[in-house]
């Protein structure tokens, strides 16, 4: 299967990139390196002895796009390719506005207009949800509550991924709505490289552990919660990547029928904040300066995943331990600091 992957550069869809390779895909990666170093590239080619194919293209360059196209026949696409940062999406709507969903279309347009058939899978995200009134989340739960012009791009692309599924004849797609992806791969080659500093919990505490920061806040412990400190669903970057492919296949397995569909992927289980910080000072033997601070505009008390579709329906679930992804974070911040990534 000749499969492409936009932002395939970044954190998730690099660690993708490697399992896709590992299984004998033939991949193409598109990246317009926004968020992401080339050096990514190397470390995928040293982890898997394979150079993948890689093309800088920005998904808003409809021309460089069509090129592409006119020389390749995709038979999967996972599209990572977005901008992800929750308030930066709140100071330049108009940009996430252009980036995701302009990126989205153009791609949407540029494989519509072939003939060749194609499965996409879309990355979606748990922000969707906003706060559910209802946990664990099921995908029937209302997706009305959006805090954030990020998250408003994530839907609207489920919409027009959707629309199109239902017009052209030669597209299948599932949108995939993460919870919250930690980890790093076991050979400390690639990770997560957070620009400036992290918004997320996991780069926060190892840039703490490292020295980087002088101490991690903790965004309130007066939730309605059993320590007091946000819930939240976190998978490891391996088990995600592995989702990816597991949709691709039970696509490429449906013959001559439509298909959209969209899947939670989670571990199913709900961790606080202060837990989690327990758990990485246990499985990395350190300490971590912390302290309690006002609570960040737009968190969501408590979010965690019913993951019992996609395990019912694709038959993938979540195998590796919580411990493990803080484990292999912290491999990874270590190497991103003491040497040339
Ligand atoms: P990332 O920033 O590490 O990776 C995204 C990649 O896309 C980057 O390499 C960036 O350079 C590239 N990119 C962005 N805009 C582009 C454009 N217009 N053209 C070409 N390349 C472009 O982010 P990630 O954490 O790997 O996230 C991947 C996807 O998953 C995103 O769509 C994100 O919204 C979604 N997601 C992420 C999380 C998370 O916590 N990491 C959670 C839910 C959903
Ligand atoms: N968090 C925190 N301090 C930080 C970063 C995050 O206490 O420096 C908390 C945040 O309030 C949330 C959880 O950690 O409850 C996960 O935050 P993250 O930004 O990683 O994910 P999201 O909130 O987008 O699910």
């Amino acid at each position: 299967m000749n499969v492409l992957v936009t932002g395939g550069l970044g954190f998730i869809g690099s660690h993708t990139s490697v399992e896709l390779l590992n299984k004998g895909y033939e991949i193409t990666i598109v990246d317009n390196l926004v968020n992401s170093n080339i050096k990514v590239l190397k470390n995928i080619q040293k982890i898997t002895g394979i150079k993948p194919e890689f093309k800088e293209i920005d998904l808003r360059d409809k021309k460089e796009l069509t090129k592409l196209f006119e020389c390749n026949n995709f038979d999967g696409i996972i599209h990572f390719a977005a901008l992800k940062s929750v308030n930066e999406s709140i100071k330049k709507p108009k940009l996430y506005k252009e980036n995701n969903i302009g990126g989205t279309k153009n791609l949407l347009e540029v494989i519509t207009s072939k003939k060749h058939r194609t499965n996409l899978i879309f990355s979606s995200s748990c922000t969707v949800y906003g706060q559910s009134k209802k946990l664990p989340i099921d995908e029937n739960c209302p997706t009305n509550n959006i805090e954030s012009p990020y998250g408003e791009t994530k839907i609207k692309c489920e919409e027009i991924i959707l629309e199109a599924v239902k017009k052209y004849s030669n597209l299948n797609a599932i949108s995939l709505r993460y919870f919250n992806p930690i980890g790093a791969h076991e050979s400390s080659l690639i990770g997560e490289l957070p620009n400036g500093i992290p918004e997320n919990l996991i780069p926060y505490i190892t840039q703490t552990a490292i020295g980087i920061r002088n101490e991690l806040t903790i965004f309130g412990n007066d939730y309605p919660t059993r320590d007091g400190t946000c819930i939240r669903d976190y998978i490891h970057i391996n088990d995600l990547a592995l989702a990816h492919i597991s949709s691709l296949n039970f696509l490429s397995k449906v013959k001559n029928k439509k298909i959209y569909d969209f899947f939670n992927v989670g571990t199913g289980k709900g961790i606080t904040v202060l837990e989690l910080i327990n758990m990485f000072e246990q499985t990395n033997s350190l300490k971590i300066n912390y302290k309690i601070g006002n609570k960040r505009k737009g968190d969501i008390t408590s979010a965690y995943a019913d993951i019992s579709k996609i395990k019912t329906k694709i038959g993938w679930f979540s195998k590796k331990s919580i411990s493990d992804a803080l484990k292999t974070a912290w491999e990874w911040q270590k190497r991103i600091s003491n040497y040339e990534n």
